[in-house]
């Protein structure tokens, strides 16, 4: 279930997004925010009245589900009715940075949605280094734990103050690394994400070291990587226009990504799960599987530049999802008829047509 504790981002600043640019950020009261809890237990209640009424033993079963979803019933019973029947484990809160709020607010929020819901066994929640480093300590953090906050995502992007200063993230390599111990030592499951890409052609070195350096200070739960994507509504779009920010080709990302796992030493699962990634299955338990993760990076530089190319499009067209889908033959002449037209045919060529269709990931 998604929940929404704040609106929109406090911050709102950073180059490479566009999710609530032109929005104005809103904290939730706690009153508004126990209504909230109130009127969805309202609705579980409903649906189980609504289950023994129709046969179901009070269970939100498919059967519920269907009668749910083929009658005008809003988006918030559709909702519920949804995360019931999936066992109504897990909660995500919202939106960009939760902890912004007071920790006696939200712990407040959070003991009386699971008084409500004993079943929830998770919940998870974004927030921003700074506030975390700036406005919350250890016990703070503790007192969410025990209020039911499981795990955090935290965008971390960048290690680097070079580039997180220059991409406006707010936010320093210091106080990531102030946060994210703050997070661990509270017992809170933490994962970092990290951007390949953010430090473009100039810093991209820069980029993947210190971000290994001040995840090695961290060591936290998980690792994830979502590779940076330019639409034309971020401002980096202006840069990259101007020529003030140039874009790495996808071989030199995945050069990046070795660079970066080279450095790494912290304790931590490696996850390659966004879309935009090239090497989706780039996923393992640092140190122990730091060689086979090379291994699968070198796999990809070793192949001929037109195989590479091969691999880019058939990725992005969403025909391959690792490296040995290209060994399908039927699937490989399909993307290398396409791949050799688009050579031909398409204004910036395949690279180009390969930029295009990641544009749908956003
Ligand atoms: S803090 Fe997160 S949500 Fe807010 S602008 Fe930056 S990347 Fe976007």
């Amino acid at each position: 279930m998604l929940f929404r504790v704040t609106r929109n981002c406090p911050w709102n600043k950073c180059l490479f997004c566009h999710i609530y640019k032109g929005r104005r950020f809103e904290r939730r009261s706690l009153e508004e925010l126990l209504s909230d809890i109130d009127a969805i237990y309202a609705i579980s209640e409903e649906l189980k009245a609504l289950s023994w009424r129709i046969g179901e033993g009070g269970e939100i079963t498919r059967e519920v589900l269907a009668y749910v979803f083929n009658r005008p019933f809003d988006e918030c019973v559709r909702m519920v009715a949804l995360w019931l029947h999936f066992g109504g484990k897990t909660v995500f809160l919202q939106d960009a940075n939760s902890l912004v709020l007071k920790a006696e607010t939200l712990a407040k929020v959070l003991f009386y949605l699971r008084q409500k819901f004993p079943q929830i066994e998770r919940i998870t929640s974004y927030a921003r280094s700074r506030t975390i480093a700036k406005t919350k300590s250890v016990e703070d953090l503790r007192l969410l734990k025990e209020a039911g906050l499981t795990r955090l995502h935290l965008g971390l992007e960048s290690g680097s103050d070079l580039v997180l200063q220059y991409m406006r993230k707010g936010v320093t390599a210091s106080q990531h690394i102030e946060a994210g111990r703050k997070v661990m030592e509270a017992g809170i499951e933490l994962s970092e994400y990290v951007m390949p890409g953010l430090g473009g052609k100039k810093w991209w070195r820069e980029h993947a070291v210190r971000t290994a350096e001040v995840l090695n200070q961290i060591n936290p739960h998980f690792i994830r990587l979502r590779t940076l994507m330019v639409l034309p509504e971020m401002p980096l779009w202006k840069k990259v226009e101007d020529g003030d920010f140039e874009l790495q080709s996808e071989e030199e990302v995945v050069r990046e990504i070795r660079l970066f796992i080279e450095h790494l030493e912290a304790n931590s699962y490696l996850i390659s799960d966004h879309i935009l990634n090239l090497l989706g299955e780039l996923e393992g338990k640092l140190p122990e599987e730091k060689e086979k993760l090379l291994k699968i990076i070198d796999g990809f530089l070793s192949l001929p530049k037109d195989e590479k190319m091969n691999f880019c499009l058939g990725r992005r067209l969403g025909l391959y999802e690792r490296l040995d889908d290209m060994k399908d033959p039927v699937k490989w002449k399909q993307v290398e008829e396409l791949r050799l037209q688009l050579e031909r045919e398409y204004p910036g060529g395949v690279e180009g047509a390969v930029f295009k269709l990641k544009e749908r990931f956003l």
